[in-house]
């Protein structure tokens, strides 16, 4: 059934963001538009349940009601929980943002924000080699644990973390372990100056602010910079990181990249090539396509 035709019929596969607040996921735009292009018999649609109510939604929908949900703030440790079986990375990671129900209502979990990391990197720095030099990342909220792992398992030498509250850097280095670790402020400038890759995974920049103080100038030339904010998409932290020369991947890279294992997961296909999604996001954010 094409959705040409204008058609969600009873056989529709139904998939599904939650989180609260939802109204400003790019989520639904970017499956949409992939479910249009592909002609499938598919919707994809916003939740924001009640903070306190998530556990309950969630069993309400096993056993079928949909096929699966991407999860985000401030849901993704309790989606790994009410999952019945997990991926390795979503165990290490300790969060999950996508939960697939089976038919035998089973939810399995998986993350997929550290793959997304991986594959924008790929895209828009390609060639680097993420075995070859240590990472820093800036922040120890969700997006940073979901990364540390997903670069653990990747085969970064060390990651280290570093953050304004010490104690959640630390957390995240005990409960992942092995080349994760804990840094202080006193720290950075060294780490930096061994740095192949270098991730803004707090929230400073967005809106418009300044990023991270981190003197980017002390990375090696061939460092590359990543920042997870994508609003705005040009951040001054990146825009400090092009003025030193080093190469960077925005955090949109990422947010889309992150969306094709789900979709995937959920309708059985690989979203349909020629469609400009990240277009699509960037008119949702207000920017010109670049
Ligand atoms: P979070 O759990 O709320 O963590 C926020 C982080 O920012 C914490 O490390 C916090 O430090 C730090 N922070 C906040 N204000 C600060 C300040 N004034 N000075 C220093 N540090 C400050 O959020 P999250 O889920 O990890 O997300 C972090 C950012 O990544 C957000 O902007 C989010 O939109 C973005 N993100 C992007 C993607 C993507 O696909 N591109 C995916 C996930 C997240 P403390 O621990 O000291 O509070």
């Amino acid at each position: 059934m094409s959705v040409a035709s204008g058609k969600v019929t009873g056989a529709a596969v139904v998939a599904g963001v939650c989180g609260q607040p939802i109204r400003h996921s790019m989520s639904p735009v970017i499956h949409n538009a992939w479910i249009a292009a592909a002609g499938l018999n598919a919707a994809y649609v916003p939740f924001a349940p009640a903070e306190d109510r998530f556990e309950t939604f969630v069993d309400g929908l096993r056993g079928g009601a949909i096929r699966g949900l991407n999860v985000t703030i401030p849901f993704k440790e309790q989606a790994l929980a009410c999952a019945d079986r997990c991926s390795d990375l979503a165990r290490l990671a300790g969060a999950a943002n996508l939960l697939v129900f089976e038919a035998d209502g089973a939810i399995t979990a998986d993350n997929t924000d550290g793959p997304g990391l991986l594959d924008a990197i790929a895209v828009q720095a390609p060639g680097f080699d993420l075995s070859a030099s240590p990472v820093v990342i800036l922040g120890a909220g969700g997006a940073a644990r979901g990364a540390a792992a997903a670069l653990a398992l990747a085969g970064a030498p060390r990651v280290s973390i570093v953050n304004r509250t010490f104690a959640r850097a630390q957390t995240i280095a005990t409960s992942i372990g092995g080349v994760v670790e804990a840094a202080s402020d006193d720290q950075l400038d060294a780490l930096l100056g061994e740095a192949g890759l270098v991730i803004n995974a707090t929230s400073l920049g967005l809106g418009g602010g300044p990023g991270p103080a981190a003197r980017l100038e002390l990375t090696p030339p061939t460092a590359v910079v990543v920042d997870m904010v994508y609003k705005p998409l040009r951040t001054q932290f990146l825009r400090r990181a092009e003025a030193t020369g080093r190469r960077t991947v925005d955090g949109l890279e990422m947010l889309l990249r992150q969306a094709v294992p789900s979709f995937e997961a959920f309708f059985g296909v690989a979203p349909p090539a020629g469609v400009d999604v990240r277009a699509l996001a960037l008119a949702q954010l207000g920017e010109a396509a670049s």
